[in-house]
């Protein structure tokens, strides 16, 4: 006798809600903000745009096609829209549901799906990450050498992104360990450190620091062993299933370590993260706890600004810094008051800003997708920084930290990046900044 297996179809996914597109009056004050409707000026690239196309869309009066597609594709995700709307149109579920509405109805080209599968099936997973690195970490010279001779410009774009942005490496980082930490006296907290994918690899450094950091101001420090990544990548990319089971394995990890807040300090896992209650809405049997988890996430920026004046006494850092508003700390968790306060009160420190705000082009992996948009991007954003003529550049996201340093690679210029949270260490630990570019090594 014969069975018939039945599996649940696959829900249709419709697209944004037709009430949050309709918060959008067309007043067009978004344009100036956008990175993408800057670089070719046209309505479609903008926030407008794509607001108009999502609504087409859900009415039923657009294709899903390459074109429509293309769009969607170009816009970074960067949120600089959101800050600069008057009308309070949230265009991060906007821009999610429309992704995901893409992702599975459009069929993309056969280049495009397997190099979205292998980014989509790499990246967010730290063992092959690591096998990833590897040769690059043992081909060090060699690496180097591409970067100096620019050889990779030879390649496909995409695969030429890729080792233009992969920084050099040293071997022992990529199998470091971040061990917990406990306060001198009483604890004022626990909280559990989300060391994400990149920032472990690549910046352990960072990870290191923020532990001591948050000891050395009373909070009892857990590194939650069973944690893997947030989901933010996949969220930001519209897979959102995929999305989903790296945020349930994220909020167990962290149940289980009993922790007071979650903290991160990487801006796009924060962002993520803090998103939870929105991405289980739907969801009976998760939604609580998503809800419980998301209220309890914290950058290490805005932690460390909420417990108040240090409890540690600080070294002088002399050291001219200017802070990178990294999109998804300052447009979609809206901080940006905390670093700055943080690194002036480091004494010796001079904090220098920059005038412009704009996405450097990094945007989780757009920089890899749409290399030459976010080259441009890149490049311009480094120039805008060191105009301010730093000794350090301070940035809280791994990616914007890459993307930099490719981008001052290119310009031919030696320039030091550290996470504020590593200034911090540095002035509670006493000792001189380093020098030179502070790349992973
Ligand atoms: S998104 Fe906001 S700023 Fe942009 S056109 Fe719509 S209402 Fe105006
Ligand atoms: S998210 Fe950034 S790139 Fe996309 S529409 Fe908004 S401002 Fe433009």
């Amino acid at each position: 006798m014969t069975t018939t297996a039945h599996r649940a179809p696959t829900r249709r996914i419709d697209g944004p809600d037709p009430a949050l597109l309709d918060a959008c009056v067309h007043c067009g004050f978004c344009l100036p903000a956008c990175p993408t409707y800057a670089l070719w000026s046209e309505e479609m690239d903008s926030p407008r745009g794509r607001i108009h196309l999502m609504k087409a869309a859900v009415e039923g009066r657009a294709t899903i096609d390459d074109r429509f597609v293309r769009y969607f594709d170009r816009c970074l995700g960067c949120l600089a829209c959101v800050t600069a709307c008057p009308s309070g149109v949230r265009y991060e579920p906007l821009i999610e549901a429309t992704r995901a509405m893409i992702e599975q109805q459009h069929r993309r080209s056969f280049g495009d799906r397997l190099f979205r599968a292998f980014a989509y099936r790499t990246f967010p997973y730290r063992g092959r990450m690591r096998l990833l690195l590897l040769p690059l970490a043992v081909l060090r010279p060699v690496t180097e050498l591409l970067h100096r001779t620019g050889m990779p410009r030879l390649l496909p774009r995409r695969l030429a992104a890729m080792l233009t942005s992969a920084p050099p490496l040293r071997l022992r980082n990529l199998f470091r360990r971040v061990p917990a930490a406990a306060p001198a006296g009483a604890p004022r907290l626990r909280a559990g450190l989300l060391t994400g994918c990149v920032q472990q690899l690549l910046f352990p450094d960072t990870n290191a620091a923020t532990v001591r950091v948050l000891a050395a101001e009373g909070c009892d420090v857990l590194v939650p062993s069973r944690q893997g990544c947030c989901g933010a990548l996949a969220l930001h990319g519209g897979r959102i299933a995929e999305a989903k089971r790296f945020a349930r394995r994220t909020i167990a990890a962290f149940e289980r370590a009993k922790v007071d807040h979650v903290v991160t300090n990487a801006a796009g896992c924060g962002s993520a993260m803090k998103s939870y209650a929105h991405l289980f809405a739907d969801d009976d049997r998760w939604r609580e706890r998503a809800e419980r988890f998301a209220a309890s996430v914290r950058d290490v920026n805005e932690l460390l600004d909420e417990l108040g004046p240090p409890r540690t006494p600080r070294q002088p850092v002399d050291a001219r810094v200017v802070y990178q508003d990294a999109c998804h700390l300052a447009h979609a968790q809206g901080i940006r008051t905390a670093p700055r306060r943080l690194l002036a009160a480091i004494p010796g420190l001079t904090l220098a800003d920059c005038s412009d705000d704009m996405c450097c082009g990094s945007a989780g992996i757009y920089n890899l997708l749409e290399p030459e948009p976010a080259r441009r991007l890149g490049d311009r954003k480094i120039e805008q920084l060191l105009a301010a003529k730093p000794d350090i550049v301070a940035t809280a996201n791994p990616g914007c930290r890459l993307q930099l340093a490719a981008a001052a690679r290119r310009a031919g210029r030696t320039v030091t990046f550290l996470h504020p949270v590593e200034l911090l260490d540095l002035s509670i630990r006493g000792g001189e900044p380093p020098g030179g570019d502070h790349s992973p090594r």
